[in-house]
């Protein structure tokens, strides 16, 4: 009878969303144990310069190598991580291991270079975020100049005021800031002024039809002559032709990165891109 009645209740949920509903739950507690299990890792993407060809840095985007599921998206778990706030012991892992690959790339002769690494909107709500850089680079042994920390343009704006005192503190420190997703929300350009950002990252959306679309073109060109206005550097998200390259060019943008220069690639072939150079392109 006990089985019966177990049968029952089962059924009391339509089955696709009870399906969604483990789905979720079985995630969040995979998820919680990701850290501990080694299953996070860091690839990385060249941030090339447009007038050399060479690679300047690398953008470190988060992967869970999940043991039934691959390579899963930070699309696809990232919003999880916020909701349960283990985005917090993540983002401080990111950073640490960031250091740790950079600078040990450097004690391989590696030529120095910029890493940069994404910052979540609940890390600057937590007081210890200057503290937690702080620390990923004394253990490190990473000079501050080496390590970027990339808000998105939402992120900033949500509290201004507040955001440009933490960024006065980061910037003490040293590491180097940019602004992601430039154009997806709502800058007050006298905000802007006034945050210490050495970089504006031009988001993807604005770079896919650049080449075909007026009005992507004219703020794509916009954004470039403003951050040369602010002395700001610009790079360009999200290129994958060499005719968005051959524009972004003609109109002076300091660097790009995107699948026309390579993905985002495993820490191992780090050396062997540098190597390669961004002389093909
Ligand atoms: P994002 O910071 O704007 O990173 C750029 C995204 O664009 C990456 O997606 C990258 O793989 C993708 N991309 C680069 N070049 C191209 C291209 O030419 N074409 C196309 N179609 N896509 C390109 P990814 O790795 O899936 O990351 C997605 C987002 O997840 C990131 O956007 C960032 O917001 C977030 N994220 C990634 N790693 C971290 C992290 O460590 N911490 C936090 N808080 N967020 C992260
Ligand atoms: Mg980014
Ligand atoms: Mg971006
Ligand atoms: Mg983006």
């Amino acid at each position: 009878h006990a089985k019966n009645s177990n049968l029952n209740s089962y059924h009391f949920f339509a089955p696709e969303m009870n399906q969604r509903v483990v789905e979720r739950l079985r995630l969040e507690s995979e998820l919680r144990l990701a850290l501990q299990l080694d299953q996070l890792e860091l690839h990385y993407q060249p941030q090339v310069e447009i007038g050399s060809g060479q690679i300047n840095g690398f953008e470190a985007l988060l992967r869970w190598n999940h043991p039934e599921l691959g390579m899963v998206s930070p699309a696809d778990f990232i919003p999880l991580a916020e909701e349960t706030r283990l985005i917090l012991p993540i983002g401080a892992w990111v950073l640490k291991e960031a250091c740790r690959q950079n600078r040990q790339w450097q004690d391989q002769g590696l030529p120095p270079m910029v890493v940069a690494v994404n910052l979540s909107a609940l890390q600057f709500q937590e007081n210890d975020l200057v503290a937690m850089v702080s620390a990923a680079l004394m253990t490190s042994g990473l000079a501050p100049r080496w390590l970027e920390l990339e808000i998105t343009e939402s992120v900033i704006m949500q509290e201004p005021e507040r955001m440009v005192g933490i960024l006065e503190e980061l910037k003490c420190l040293g590491v180097r800031l940019s602004i992601d997703d430039f154009g997806t929300g709502y800058s007050s350009l006298s905000y802007l002024k006034r945050f210490p950002i050495d970089k504006i990252k031009i988001d993807r959306s604005f770079i896919r039809d650049v080449v075909s679309s007026q009005g992507d073109a004219a703020i794509v060109r916009m954004v470039i002559a403003m951050a040369g206005e602010l002395e700001r550097k610009v790079i360009a998200e999200g290129v994958e032709t060499n005719e968005q390259l051959d524009f972004l060019r003609l109109h002076q943008c300091h660097e790009f990165q995107g699948f026309l220069c390579s993905r985002p690639v495993p820490a191992l072939q780090v050396p062997e891109l540098l190597a390669a150079g961004a002389e093909a392109i």
